[in-house]
């Protein structure tokens, strides 16, 4: 038992880049087109439930029945209800890198509805991070589209 051989582990390496595209569907396809064409957020509200249904889809999540076709423009202004500091370097499933720039993450309540959404945070001072802190989407100048995160740089704290 003592000198079994440790076991092989089997490494692929790939060579070249794969890029590849996949549908997102008509609920998400329209919410990424607002998010790169109009900066704002969109979704739908139930007709059977009235709740936001996020991210939209054409069933809601809470009912299980059809969220039908109500689209309404969501708050890209919310309140800090809790967050995190990496001190690792995280790898961006969406680019395929590693993020080089250290941000907090923050489950953020958008004002107006009953999305919670976890997003980066533009203020890194961890002394100034609190729970219940104001804060508001910064949209990048020109959308790349495809998702989100490409849209939206991160969570900018706001006074009001
Ligand atoms: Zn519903």
């Amino acid at each position: 038992m003592a000198n079994e051989p440790a076991q092989e582990y089997i490494q692929v390496t790939y060579k070249k880049p794969r890029p590849y595209r996949w549908a997102a569907g008509e609920y998400l396809s329209r919410l990424y087109r607002e998010c790169r064409d109009n900066k704002r957020l969109m979704t739908v509200k139930c007709q059977h439930c009235n709740e936001h249904v996020w991210p939209p889809s054409k069933v809601c999540g809470r009912c299980k029945k059809p969220s039908g076709d109500n689209w309404v423009v969501v708050s890209d202004k919310g309140s800090v209800v809790q967050f995190t500091y990496t001190n690792f370097p995280m790898f961006d499933p969406h680019v395929g890198k590693y993020m080089t720039e250290e941000h907090p993450f923050a489950t953020i309540d958008l004002d107006d509805c009953e999305i919670y959404w976890v997003a980066k945070l533009e203020e890194k001072d961890k002394d100034k991070l609190k729970p219940g802190m104001r804060v508001q989407a910064v949209w990048r100048e020109e959308g790349r589209g495809g998702g989100l995160d490409h849209d939206i740089l991160y969570f900018r704290t706001i006074e009001e």
